[in-house]
C-alpha cells in the first residue's frame, strides 16, 4: 500500500474533489480517503461545502458554511 499521506491528501482535496487532479494522482487520494476516516470527514465537508455554496447565493460567508457543515458533522458522529 502507499498512502500519500494526510497532508499530500489534504493539500489536493480541492482539485480531487473538482476532478482536476490526473488518474495517478486521482488513485491515491481515494486511497487515503478508503483508509483514513479523519481525511475522508475533511473531503466529506470539502464536498458538502462545494454543494452548499453552488445553492447558497452566497448569502453567507464560506467560513460560517464551513463550520455549520463541521458542526452538523460533529452531531453525526459524537465521538469523533
Ligand atoms: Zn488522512
Amino acid at each position: 500500500m502507499t498512502d500519500c499521506g494526510c497532508e499530500k491528501a489534504r493539500r489536493d482535496l480541492e482539485e480531487y474533489l473538482r476532478d482536476e487532479v490526473c488518474k495517478t494522482k486521482h488513485s491515491d487520494i481515494t486511497e487515503h480517503l478508503d483508509n483514513c476516516p479523519g481525511c475522508r470527514d475533511e473531503a466529506l465537508v470539502a464536498r458538502t461545502l462545494t454543494d452548499v455554496l453552488a445553492r447558497a447565493c452566497k448569502e453567507t460567508a464560506p467560513e460560517e458554511l464551513r463550520a455549520q457543515v463541521l458542526a452538523k458533522l460533529r452531531e453525526a458522529h459524537p465521538a469523533h
